[in-house]
């Protein structure tokens, strides 16, 4: 929110965001005619986390493309105009105080019209993956009405390009795929829109866990501190973010699966092949110097878009029933879902344990918890690892829940069914003060190393004579 201070504002358009990136020297431009097939996932992967890549006439398209948005926490605190310790709280705020949208007419995402569809032609849509099944469209919010409350939902799914008008995807059983159960029961397609290049936070908004019914374009209002301004697709009632780049209008047909896979998903492995539903496309929309997002499954881009919002939700979810809960974290070697460090001011011996229950019961990915106290950076595996090392005895501190439900794409589980492991690596309460204490070296913080070095003498001149 605004505060009459000088908070910094949040970003709210996708152009703004690469002229920031571009102004700290974390954008860049590379040479045009980079390949679709594999080349531009490539660069973009080897500048992850440093740097996005913006590619001028991808494959000769005119529509560039863009990847490695937000690969960073720290790009994201900056989007929303915080300090990335106040990251969570932000999202948090602005979920619980959504801004309805504002529908306009004239939208810069309907300037240039395609009726007569063919995808790869259209757009330059990349081939990431060794081992995926051609082209996907993989930073595409589907956005869907529910038909019986005509509320919306966004959300994002890997998209196949399997024909010239042809899409198919995975729904995986949460919101879009109870509307298209509803469809479908009175055997009527579901309509949707597939919207590519948006503006940071609302691909973060687009991965709240929220409720059925809670529209996440009114988080991305919220984040912006102001409505999102929307248009009505020209093939559906479905609304669009007005200043998007491209919209792909299109419905899931009822009773039809296709192939679909195998494709690079986020814990570093492929999506299996499978018969899946199928989008027909009838329309194409875009801004006239559109460009086309892609995101690298598995990249840092794909991890922490969807990590942040899950910690917001597990952070206010723990806390409903452990106030003393300071903080969470779904670590990066955890694929951003499956490894949740959790840090506490411990109160009470056991409630560890409480706590460990009430992260796996908050979203069926987490697998492992590590519970830490307060004088544990959950930001740095190695101060967690550290915690693990001298805090944590297996016999006394290990919780195994086994044949849990867990992730479909964790390869080690039986189609999604696992265990689940606690470890409580906090400080006995009643230990003695000295037992564990942590080394300290006073001064350390506040040392000045530009006055402490001398840079210019070489160690022999200053041996004694
Ligand atoms: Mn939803």
């Amino acid at each position: 929110m605004p505060n009459g201070n000088n908070a910094p504002e949040p970003i709210r358009t996708l152009r703004d965001w690469l002229d920031h990136l571009a102004r700290h020297d974390r954008l860049a431009v590379i040479r045009p005619n980079a390949a679709l097939r594999f080349e531009i996932a490539a660069i973009a992967k080897r500048l992850d986390g440093q740097k996005a890549t913006f590619f001028p006439n991808p494959g000769g398209h005119k529509i560039p493309v863009i990847s490695g948005l937000v690969s960073n926490r720290q790009w994201i605190a900056d989007a929303m105009g915080v300090e990335p310790s106040d990251v969570l709280a932000k999202f948090q705020d602005a979920a619980l105080n959504p801004l309805p949208w504002q529908e306009v007419k004239d939208a810069p995402v309907q300037e240039v019209v395609e009726r007569e569809v063919d995808l790869n032609a259209q757009l330059p849509i990349p081939t990431h993956n060794e081992f995926d099944n051609g082209a996907y469209i993989t930073a595409g919010l589907m956005i869907a009405r529910n038909p019986r409350t005509g509320v919306q939902n966004v959300s994002i799914h890997r998209c196949q390009i399997s024909g010239p008008n042809r899409i198919g995807v995975l729904l995986l059983p949460r919101h879009t795929h109870m509307f298209y159960e509803m469809a479908e029961k009175n055997g009527e397609p579901l309509r949707v829109a597939i919207v590519i290049g948006v503006d940071p936070l609302t691909l973060l908004a687009s991965q709240a866990i929220a409720p059925i019914d809670f529209d996440e374009l009114t988080i991305a209002g919220a984040l912006h501190g102001r409505p999102l301004r929307v248009v009505k697709c020209l093939t559906s009632d479905v609304c669009v973010p007005a200043d998007a780049e491209i919209v792909v209008e299109g419905r899931l047909l009822p009773e039809l699966r296709e192939m679909e896979g195998p494709f690079g998903e986020f814990p570093q492995y492929y999506g299996e092949p499978a018969p899946r539903h199928v989008i027909e496309v009838d329309a194409i929309t875009r801004r006239k110097d559109a460009m086309f997002h892609t995101i690298n499954g598995g990249g840092l881009e794909h991890l922490l878009l969807g990590g942040i919002p899950r910690e917001a939700t597990l952070l206010g979810h723990l806390r409903r029933s452990f106030p003393n809960v300071l903080d969470v974290h779904l670590a990066r070697g955890g694929v951003c879902r499956y490894h949740l460090y959790v840090q506490i001011k411990k109160r009470q011996e056991g409630e560890a344990k409480n706590i460990m229950m009430g992260a796996f019961a908050g979203h069926y990915d987490v697998k492992h918890v590590i519970v830490v106290d307060e004088d544990v950076n959950i930001h740095d595996p190695a101060e967690v690892e550290w915690a693990v090392a001298t805090r944590f005895q297996a016999d006394r501190d290990l919780v195994i829940i086994p044949e849990s439900q867990g992730s479909k794409l964790d390869p080690s589980t039986r189609q999604g069914v696992g265990a689940k492991m606690g470890m409580d690596a906090t400080k006995p309460l009643t230990a003695a003060e000295m037992v564990f204490k942590r080394i300290r070296v006073p001064g350390e913080e506040s040392v000045d190393l530009a006055k402490a070095v001398d840079a210019d003498k070489d160690w022999r001149s200053l041996m004694a004579q």
